[in-house]
């Protein structure tokens, strides 16, 4: 048996070394099954998950109430085109609507795609005033097509790609004079993530915000919040910015939303939204019957098992835990974040961290060279952050 699984193995590596485009940086381990916060190589060797694809499987892998949703709604129906109606696309939008700051919702398929949304909306919005610029924040993240990888504030991901579509810039995040001096009559809007994924975990000020809200009021500029990371739980709150008392005016969701199943969405308010008129967007599969079910039963099972509170406790269980970790190890320089999104900033690379745990069974991540990311599934229980958290003890004790 052991024979046959490392064929299968090698197989595997073989298919993606011949065939797949090699965009990616990949760790060698072939999974082939998961159950909430565990995952189970093709070697049946088992994973404790703090890093969920990307948050992407914000309840754990395969949640039986996903599982259901997607099983009986691909009995029915699975798909229909955008130019019809089906049953469940308005109900999650209402949904949505109703969660965060009111609003209409346009349904795509990934986070980039919801950014490209939203830039295509400032651009209505400024179009007879002359304005298109958008102005985002130094190591930003907004995805990866051409115009949300020039949004992104990290030109080693864009620079390559040059020419670059034209208005956008970035100026460095919670540094409110250096926004200031950066608007122009040309500007039309400001994108900020709330806390800084990729960029390493970056908490904005509140006072911040409520400065930049300001500011777009005054200059009659949108304010953009890409909570494809922050949304969903995440923060402990439905969204990212209910832990700051402003509003965006137009939202980007991802990731956590679908639950697995790949959907973005871009919820902006009514006045707004409504520029949005027949010929001016659109997304063949974007709210399709099996997305909006996927995402209705990820809201239904955030409320109903009270996973807000969940990320509370447990994120505060783990940010003391990781607190311990910073004071047993001087190279560990920080601890950083906001519910089940956290960080420890390390002195040097992490990449080492990532690859001795992986080897020991724990899934973490490190972001912008030495930040140790880790976000577990918003039901992960504190029996699952003790046996992680013991991981990287092990692994820190046992540095080179
Ligand atoms: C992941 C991410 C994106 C891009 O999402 P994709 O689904 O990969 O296109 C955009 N913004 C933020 C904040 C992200 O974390």
């Amino acid at each position: 048996m052991g024979e046959k699984k490392r064929n299968d193995k090698e197989e595997v590596l073989q298919n993606y070394q011949d065939y797949v485009i090699g965009s990616y940086t990949r760790s060698g381990i072939v999974f082939i099954k998961g159950q909430g916060s565990y995952l189970w190589d093709i070697d049946g060797k088992r994973y404790l998950d703090f890093f969920p694809g990307w948050g992407v499987s914000g309840l754990g892998h395969c949640h039986p109430s996903i599982v259901k949703a997607i099983k009986e709604q691909a009995e029915k129906l699975i798909h229909i085109a955008n130019n019809h109606y089906h049953p469940w696309q308005g109900l999650l939008a209402k949904k949505l609507s109703e969660r965060s700051f009111g609003g209409k919702v346009f349904f795509c398929n990934s986070g980039a795609e919801a950014n490209e949304g939203a830039i295509k909306l400032v651009r209505l919005y400024g179009r007879d005033k002359g304005r298109y610029k958008i102005i985002s924040m130094d190591n930003s993240f907004h995805g990866r097509t051409l115009a949300t990888v020039t949004m992104t504030g990290q030109p080693k991901y864009s620079k390559p790609f040059e020419p670059l579509p034209a208005g956008f810039s970035s100026v460095p995040f919670n540094d409110f004079e250096a926004l200031e001096s950066a608007v122009d009559k040309e500007t039309a809007g400001i994108i900020i993530e709330p806390i800084q994924g990729e960029g390493g975990i970056n908490v904005a000020e509140k006072t911040y915000l409520e400065r930049v809200r300001r500011l777009c009021d005054e200059k009659d500029m949108l304010l953009i919040f890409d909570e494809v990371q922050t949304g969903f739980g995440r923060t402990g709150r439905f969204f990212g910015y209910q832990n700051f008392d402003i509003t965006p005016d137009i939202m980007t969701l991802a990731k956590t939303l679908g639950g697995g199943f790949p959907v973005g969405a871009m919820i902006a308010k009514t006045g707004v939204a409504d520029l949005m008129v027949p010929g001016t967007h659109a997304s063949t599969f974007g709210g399709g019957p099996l997305a909006s079910v996927s995402c209705l039963a990820v809201i239904d099972t955030i409320e109903k098992d009270k996973l807000l509170d969940n990320v509370k406790a447990a994120g505060e269980h783990l940010y003391q835990k990781l607190v311990q970790l910073k004071e047993r190890y001087a190279f560990i320089t920080k601890i950083k974040g906001l519910g089940l999104m956290l960080a420890m900033e390390m002195d040097g690379a992490g990449d080492w961290l990532v690859n001795a745990c992986a080897e020991n069974g724990l899934l973490i991540n490190c972001t912008h060279g030495n930040v140790i990311r880790v976000m577990p599934a918003i039901n992960i229980t504190e029996k699952e952050i003790d046996e992680g958290t013991e991981i990287l003890d092990g692994c820190l004790r046992n540095k080179k």
